[in-house]
């Protein structure tokens, strides 16, 4: 028997790895198993190049678990190993600057068991003790039995094996006892092993026989060895690809197209990605790409690999080129990632194109479930605009599809405006904004559905994108201007004189109900004798600002925002202009001495000022004062104003319904508001 200390240069590896390994402990079963597969295609290599000649055998990695010994054992029949492969691969392992190291990566089990290829190693993790009992397949070997209890000490000596092959037994540790139950093992199995070339049992199939769950002949095969990324996309059907879908993702909706990888060269790297139908939850959707390496399932957050929008997709990255085994900061800038991620986004826009291209009706079909995987990668890869901005579409209320080029040429007669804009009308609710929708439509106007989640961030960067290919654009919702004024076609003339417009907006503003979070600004416009005597719109800047704020955190301050409204008169319908004559005929009388009184003071104000702005710091104390004295005496005389112009408006029951209907059309009334709207409408009749 063969005693000694293996070759760590550090006494305390072990301690280590069960300290600074903590988090992935679970990853030894893994490692174990990767082991087991490694030497069981060592064994069909060496049978391929006719270095083994007979039989190879039942090639079976068997997992078992002994709760009364409670070890837990992988046995493979692979090309096993003799004494002095286990003296040179197990005892000598090479540690050099250790500490540094794990000090570094405590937190990322792969890079520290890939950098000292520690994989056997990480049996530790969960074990007080473990044993490897194993048999070359090189003729006239003889079996050996190490052991180590988690001291540098090991034993080596001879022992009895029937079978080629090893068995790693794992003595598990009592605060680990999780691994010695079934679901557990089961588990792991599942996550890491689903997929490995090799066959894994573990235990029997079991079937219900008089009410009992008994166990079968048949083993328990716990992973498929050909998955099919693996396989050539020629030999398979659309049916497999769903199939592998739902395997993958049990529960979910069928996915809606998918792209299979195959590369190797530059890099090696197979796959296959799947595109789910995404309607609004983009977060939930995200880290369901599993990265393998060789069919070891490695992980499942994936960002850093592939450009962000990417980590929407679905599916399956197998490749040995992704050093894995690094930490996940210095992946971002390894070569052979940027090349990968280049590459995953060239195949993805390919697909989308080709899908495109192909077969149009399908790919309009499925836009909706695709638009914010394309809008997102619209946003956020700037490597993506190029392509993705041609497989984008829009949709505008009528349900109908264009490209961004279809849709400028569509446009671009009827909605560009006397300074050369090409204005894009868009609503975000086609119930809600149905008026505005139909008076553009009257136009001759085309309207864009932007109802998505990123449509509004997206609107700002079709925009920028116009100007920067100097094309002069701009996106606005129908409701956020006045018909005429949404496209200017040329300059608007003013038909009320100044102060006329003032007093009916100010007599009109007397009478706007206090709605929450809302403020409105009542303007004056002859919108023509057809158009609506009152219509309501809000402010395309405010309003994309408000919902940009959502979407962006340190933009809350605008969330916090009210509401910016117009209340636009139509000085041109007859209800307003009847209104406005009664107005300027019934506050003649009260208005009058007012206006004189405030022309004065006016003058006097503007004289004032005009010496301040003259003499600046010399401008005496007592005119300060009289300036200041003016200014109060023109507030006093507004303020006086307002109550009559407010006392006018308050006996017109026309006033209140005239602002109610314009709020009832944008869905503002409500409430007592509305109540009293009824009630109203009820007493005209
Ligand atoms: P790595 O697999 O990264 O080389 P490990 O510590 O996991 O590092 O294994 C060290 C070596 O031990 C392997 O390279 C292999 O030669 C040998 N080995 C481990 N497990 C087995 C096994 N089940 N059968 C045969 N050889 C094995």
């Amino acid at each position: 028997m063969q005693k000694g200390n293996i070759g760590v240069t550090t006494e305390n590896i072990f301690p280590v790895i069960k300290k600074f390994l903590y988090s992935d402990h679970e990853i030894f079963l893994r490692e174990i198993i990767s082991n087991a597969v490694d030497a069981t295609q060592k064994m069909k290599t060496l049978q391929s190049q006719g270095e083994f000649t007979d039989d190879l055998g039942d090639l079976t990695i068997r997992v078992s678990l002994d709760s009364k010994k409670k070890t837990l054992t992988v046995s493979d029949r692979g090309i096993g190993m003799t004494e002095e492969e286990i003296d040179k691969y197990i005892n000598q392992i090479a540690f050099s600057g250790a500490t540094d190291f794990l000090e570094k990566f405590k937190d990322e089990a792969n890079a520290i068991i890939g950098h000292f290829g520690l994989g056997f190693y990480s049996a530790f993790m969960v074990s007080k003790k473990v044993e490897i009992i194993s048999l070359s397949y090189k003729e006239g070997s003889k079996a050996v039995k190490w052991s180590c209890d988690g001291t540098p000490e090991y034993k080596m000596e001879e022992c009895k094996k029937a079978d080629r092959g090893t068995d790693i037994v794992m003595h598990i540790d009592d605060e680990c006892k999780e691994y010695l139950e079934k679901y557990k093992i089961e588990q792991l199995l599942k996550k890491y092993c689903r997929f490995l070339p090799v066959s894994i049992a573990f235990g029997k199939k079991t079937e219900w026989k008089d009410g009992k769950e008994v166990e079968t002949d048949e083993d328990n095969i716990i992973n498929d060895t050909d998955p099919i990324w693996r396989r050539k996309p020629a030999d398979l059907k659309d049916e497999d690809y769903q199939k592998f879908y739902r395997t993958l993702y049990p529960g979910y909706e069928e996915p809606l197209f998918w792209i299979h990888l195959n590369v190797d060269y530059p890099f090696n790297l197979t796959g296959v990605l799947f595109f789910p139908k995404i309607k609004n939850d983009l977060d939930l959707r995200r880290n369901k790409i599993q990265l393998y390496c060789n069919q070891v399932f490695v992980t499942d957050s994936v960002e850093n690999i592939v450009p962000d929008f990417l980590t929407l997709l679905h599916g399956v990255i197998d490749s040995p080129d992704i050093p894995l085994n690094v930490s996940r900061s210095y992946l971002q800038s390894d070569a052979n990632v940027k090349k990968i991620s280049k590459y995953i986004t060239k195949k993805v826009s390919d697909r989308l194109e080709s899908i495109f291209k192909e077969d149009r009706k399908t790919y309009e079909q499925k836009w909706d479930d695709l638009k914010l995987f394309i809008h997102y990668g619209l946003l956020s890869e700037p490597d993506f605009w190029d392509k993705g901005s041609k497989v984008m579409l829009l949709k505008d209320t009528e349900g109908k599809y264009y490209t961004l080029e279809e849709y400028k040429e569509l446009i671009k007669d009827n909605q560009t405006d006397k300074n050369k804009t090409l204005v894009y009308l868009y609503a975000t609710d086609a119930t809600q904004q149905y008026t505005y929708i139909q008076n553009a439509k009257e136009k001759g106007y085309n309207v864009l559905l932007m109802d998505g989640q990123l449509d509004i961030p997206l609107v700002g960067m079709l925009e920028q994108k116009g100007q920067e290919g100097k094309e002069q654009c701009r996106f606005s919702r129908v409701d956020s201007d006045t018909i005429s004024r949404l496209i200017l076609k040329e300059d608007a003339q003013e038909v009320l004189d100044a102060d006329e417009s003032a007093n009916l907006s100010s007599s009109f503003k007397s009478q706007m109900p206090k709605i929450d979070k809302a403020e409105f600004v009542v303007e004056v416009q002859p919108l023509g004798a057809d158009e609506a005597p009152a219509v309501i719109t809000q402010s395309e800047y405010m309003r994309r600002m408000k919902e940009m704020s959502k979407l962006q955190s340190g933009m809350s301050f605008y969330g916090e925002m009210p509401d910016m409204y117009t209340l636009i008169l139509n000085s041109d319908h007859p209800a307003v202009s009847k209104l406005n004559a009664e107005l300027k005929e019934q506050t003649a009388e009260a208005i009058k001495p007012i206006e004189a009184e405030l022309k004065g003071l006016r003058a006097r104000q503007a004289a004032l000022r005009d010496e301040q702005s003259k003499e600046g710091d010399k401008f005496p104390e007592e005119q300060k004062k009289d300036l200041e004295q003016t200014n109060a005496d023109i507030k006093a005389q507004e303020e006086k104003k307002d109550t009559v112009l407010a006392d006018f408006a308050k006996g017109q029951d026309k006033v209140r319904h005239l602002i109610d209907l314009a709020l009832l059309q944008n869905g503002m009334l409500r409430g007592e508001a509305l109540n009293n709207f009824v009630k109203r409408s009820v007493e005209m009749l």
